[in-house]
């Protein structure tokens, strides 16, 4: 409800750097408090603003803004109960998109401040932070801020990480620290490069609450490299750390309408580090596997039953069966012509005979009883027309899956006599073909099958190794 609040106030300091110590806090931190906390470090900040040496700096950590901020208080709601915000002090923060008065829009500010090519205070302080906490770490065994060029391979630009660091047993890691004027092309290039090297990469967040509706697009794609896991460092993180002596970092799980779900602290040495893309805690972009299987079923019942209406000998006139109609409904695009619904149906129902094979469990879903999957394969693509005009999208299927290591070698001689017979073939963008996809994206469906194969979610049918 607070946190809402907040989050609604568009023209406000969205968290504060606070010197020596907590560092990093944000409106939501703040607002979080107990009363008697925020109000001792309203008075510490106060006090340090007055000159007492045991006071607290504070600055606004809009990048580049770094001007001087207080605690202010507001009364809100039943009984007017009393909640902190940070507020620019007077004549500080005017070109600040977090001051009240300010007519510039965050993108607006980003972009004066990436002419400037400044680095603001809160930055330095994460690296500096980062490169403490990673020191305690017993498998610690370098770490440098800002400082070691990492070459380019020939006629690609070099780097110099915020911090890259090695821990024993791990590959040098590279954080960034995601300044929100950080562009796209440069989060890109520089996923690329370290990906080139071998070098995992993890972008701190900082200077916006992962929290936030308002999220400024370059976060957004940051967050979605990291499979919507956001990582930041903020004080129970540092905390965290130094208390299990190790780098910790607050990981922000968001789901698929970019909502904080979870929060976890996690170890960086929990992270997953895949071969391909940037490190996470967890995946939240993997599909749903179960919604796939449900897919399927409708069309399971319906080539049951009409094996059991015709003895596993069916036409275009079968097709009205009432169980047939209703697989035929749930298609995203409808089929309506009674030829191309037959054909259909054909290949669907080799399609899940090979998958009963894939899966351990043979079925013959076409023929009265085929004594094998190989031999259901074989005689589908000895028939002419339309049969032999998915060999190709059959091939994708044994090639993407636990077939190619079952099927007898005897079927790609036929699929390669099917495709020479029949050159029209069912390709991405045909009817059939996208109809397939969506019925087994595990298999058709390039992007699904990439991020459940980067996810280690590929179910086992679906996979090449054998089960
Ligand atoms: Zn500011």
């Amino acid at each position: 409800m607070v946190t809402d609040d907040i989050a609604s106030l568009k023209r406000t300091v969205k968290g504060a750097l606070i010197l020596p110590a907590p560092g990093v806090v944000s409106s939501v931190d703040l607002v979080a408090m107990p009363e008697d906390q925020w109000r001792a470090l309203r008075n510490r900040i106060s006090d340090g603003h007055n000159g007492d040496p045991n006071g607290l700096e504070a600055q606004c950590m809009f990048p580049g803004c770094g001007g001087h901020v207080y605690v202010s208080e507001r009364a809100k709601g039943k009984g007017r109960r009393r909640y902190p915000y940070f507020a620019h002090r007077q004549g500080e923060g005017l070109g600040c998109p977090w001051h009240p008065r300010s007519k510039l829009t965050a993108d607006e500010a980003r972009a004066a401040q990436y002419q400037g090519n400044q680095v603001s205070a809160a930055h330095e302080f994460i690296c500096a932070e980062l490169d403490r906490l990673v020191r305690r770490d017993v498998r610690f065994q370098a770490v440098e801020i800002d400082r070691t060029y990492v070459a380019g391979d020939q006629g690609q630009r070099g780097r110099y990480p915020d911090v890259r660091f090695r821990w024993e047993g791990f590959p040098e890691c590279v954080c960034e620290v995601q300044l929100s004027n950080t562009f796209q092309p440069e989060i890109s290039e520089r996923g690329i490069f370290y990906e080139g090297k071998g070098m995992p990469l993890i972008w701190v967040l900082h200077g916006v609450e992962p929290r936030l509706d308002n999220l400024p697009s370059s976060f957004r794609d940051v967050i979605l490299r990291h499979k919507n896991n956001a990582f930041a460092l903020d004080r129970e993180a540092i905390a965290a750390s130094e208390s299990e002596n190790t780098l910790i970092l607050k990981c922000f799980l968001l789901d698929k309408g970019r909502s904080v779900v979870e929060t976890h602290l996690v170890r960086f040495d929990a992270l997953r580090f895949p071969n391909r893309g940037l490190p996470y805690f967890r995946n939240m972009l993997l599909p749903d596997i179960g919604s796939f299987r449900a897919r399927r079923l409708p069309w399971i019942d319906a080539l049951k039953a009409l094996k059991e209406a015709t003895d596993g000998n069916w036409y275009t006139s079968n097709m009205a069966l009432p169980q047939v109609v209703r697989a035929f409904d749930t298609l995203p695009r409808p089929m309506a012509d009674a030829e191309d619904r037959y054909d259909f149906a054909r290949l669907v129902a080799m399609t899940m005979t090979l998958l009963s094979e894939a899966g351990g469990r043979y079925q013959d879903l076409v023929y009265r009883q085929m004594p094998n999957a190989t031999a259901a394969l074989n005689t589908f693509l000895s028939r002419g027309g339309p049969q032999q005009a998915c060999a190709e999208a059959i091939r994708t299927l044994v090639d993407r899956s636990a077939l190619a290591n079952k099927l007898k070698p005897t079927v790609r001689e036929h699929i390669m006599r099917a495709i020479s017979l029949e050159p029209e073939q069912v390709r991405p963008r045909h009817p059939f073909y996208d109809a397939l996809s969506w019925l087994v994206p595990e298999v058709f469906d390039d992007v699904v099958r990439e991020e459940l194969e980067l996810g280690e979610a590929l179910p086992g049918w679906a996979s090449v190794r054998s089960l």
